[in-house]
C-alpha cells in the first residue's frame, strides 16, 4: 500500500531529477562499471546491497522518524530489491547522538538525523541545519540545491567520509512547551530547556541553560522537571511525544528553527560500492523524502493544534516581542561567530548569510507580500 502511494508520487519532475543526477555521477562506481566487461555488469545489476539505516529518531516516529522508513520503502522498490535497507530506532543499535561516528565508521552504511546534533565536533554544521532566524524551508532547499549550499555540506563531511544529503524538513517549528510563563527577558533567567542546535547557544546568551536530549528523552525530563521547558518540533510531532501532558503553554514562533533539514548521511565507501543507477536513487529518494515530510507536516500541523487546544487544554501563547527582538541580537552574535573558527566555516557562513539576505530581499515582494495580503 505504502510502496504503491509512494510510486505514484514520484512526478515527471523528480524523474527529470534523476536523469540530472545519472547525469552527474561520474563517480568511481560509473568508471568501475564502464570498465567491466558484460558478464561483470549482469553481475553488478544482480547484486543485493543489505545496508543498516541508523536514525537520531524513536522507532517508527511519525513524521521525523517516518522519513527513513519510506526512503527505505521507496529504495527498495525503485531498485527492485536491489538496495534492501533495514531502519533502526535510536538506542536500537546505537544511541540517537551516536549516529554520525557510527556511519563514519561503517558500523551502519546510512544514517538520519540533523546536522545540528554534531555541533560538538563540527560547530559549523549547525548552518546546514537551521539557524535562528534563518532561513525557512523553501529558502533553505533553494540555498542547497541551487545556491551551492549543498557543495560545501559534501566538503564538510568528506574528511569523516560521510556524504551528507538533505532529507526531511518540518517547516517554521514552534518555541516550545514550558511550565513558566515568558512575559519578559527576566522569565529565561536560569531556564533549563531542551533546545539543540545555535538556539541553544542563544539561549545560553539570553541566561538559559540550554540541553541536549535526543527526542526519546524529551518527555519523561519535561515531566520529572528534570527540564523547564522543551522545543521539540511543531503540533504533529508534539502531540505524538505526549508533550501536553508535561507542560501547560505552547509558544510560538520558533525563532530558533524557521525550516531545520534533516540529513541523510553515507558512509564514503558504502555509496562507492554502488553502481551509478543506485547512487541516483539514492540522489533522487532523499530528494523527495526531503519534499514529503515538509508536506506531510504542512497537511497535519493545524488539526494536531486544534486537537492539543480543544482536547488537551494547552495554552498556546506568543513570545512577547522584546524577547524575540533580543533573541534575534544575540542570534546575529551567534552566527557571525560561526564564520571565526576556519576558512572552510567562513566560506559556509558567508554563503549561507548572502544567499539568505538576498532571497530575504526578494521574499519580501514575493512570499511575504502575498501572505500580509492574502
Ligand atoms: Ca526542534
Amino acid at each position: 500500500m505504502l510502496f504503491r502511494r509512494l510510486s505514484l508520487r514520484l512526478s515527471a519532475g523528480l524523474i527529470g531529477s534523476v536523469l540530472l543526477v545519472v547525469a552527474g555521477c561520474g563517480g568511481s562506481g560509473s568508471s568501475t562499471q564502464e570498465g567491466s566487461g558484460a558478464g561483470t555488469a549482469d553481475a553488478d545489476a544482480q547484486q543485493v546491497y543489505r545496508w543498516k539505516l541508523i536514525t537520531t529518531w524513536p522507532k517508527n516516529l511519525p513524521a521525523l522518524g517516518m522519513g527513513p522508513e519510506r526512503l527505505a520503502d521507496l529504495l527498495r522498490v525503485m531498485s527492485s530489491g536491489r538496495l534492501d535497507i533495514k531502519v533502526y530506532g535510536a538506542g536500537e543499535l546505537v544511541g540517537a547522538f551516536e549516529v554520525f561516528d557510527a556511519v563514519a565508521q561503517g558500523t551502519s552504511e546510512m544514517g538520519h538525523g540533523a546536522a545540528y546534533y554534531w555541533r560538538g565536533k563540527i560547530p559549523v554544521a549547525a548552518m546546514f541545519s537551521t539557524v535562528p532566524f534563518g532561513m525557512n524551508a523553501q529558502e533553505m532547499n533553494g540555498w542547497l540545491h541551487y545556491g551551492g549550499g549543498m557543495d560545501l555540506w559534501r566538503e564538510l563531511y568528506e574528511p569523516f567520509g560521510l556524504v551528507p544529503f538533505a532529507c526531511g524538513n518540518s517547516g517554521v517549528q514552534m518555541a516550545g512547551w514550558f511550565n513558566r510563563e515568558i512575559n519578559s527577558l527576566a522569565d529565561l533567567q536560569g531556564l533549563k530547556m531542551r533546545i539543540p542546535g545555535l538556539g541553544g547557544e542563544v539561549l545560553k546568551r539570553a541566561g538559559g541553560v540550554p540541553v541536549s536530549l535526543p527526542g526519546g528523552e524529551v518527555f519523561t525530563a519535561l515531566q520529572t522537571g528534570a527540564i523547564d521547558a522543551t522545543e521539540w518540533v511543531g503540533p504533529y510531532n508534539d502531540l505524538a511525544l505526549g508533550l501536553y501532558s508535561a507542560a501547560r503553554y505552547y509558544y510560538y514562533p520558533g525563532w530558533h528553527e524557521p525550516g531545520p533539514t534533516l540529513e541523510a548521511i553515507v558512509n564514503k565507501k558504502a555509496w562507492d560500492s554502488l553502481p551509478p543507477d543506485l547512487q541516483a536513487m539514492i540522489q533522487a529518494a532523499t530528494r523527495m523524502i526531503n519534499e514529503d515530510m515538509l508536506s506531510e507536516f504542512t497537511a497535519r500541523n493545524n488539526a494536531a493544534l486544534r486537537t492539543l487546544v480543544d482536547e488537551h487544554a494547552v495554552e498556546l501563547r506568543k513570545l512577547p516581542d522584546d524577547v524575540v527582538a533580543r533573541l534575534r541580537e544575540l542570534s546575529t552574535q551567534v552566527v557571525a561567530e560561526m564564520a571565526e573558527s576556519d576558512p572552510l566555516a567562513r566560506r559556509i557562513h558567508d554563503s549561507y548569510t548572502e544567499f539568505a539576505l538576498g532571497v530575504r530581499d526578494y521574499h519580501r515582494i514575493s512570499e511575504q507580500a502575498y501572505l500580509d495580503a492574502r
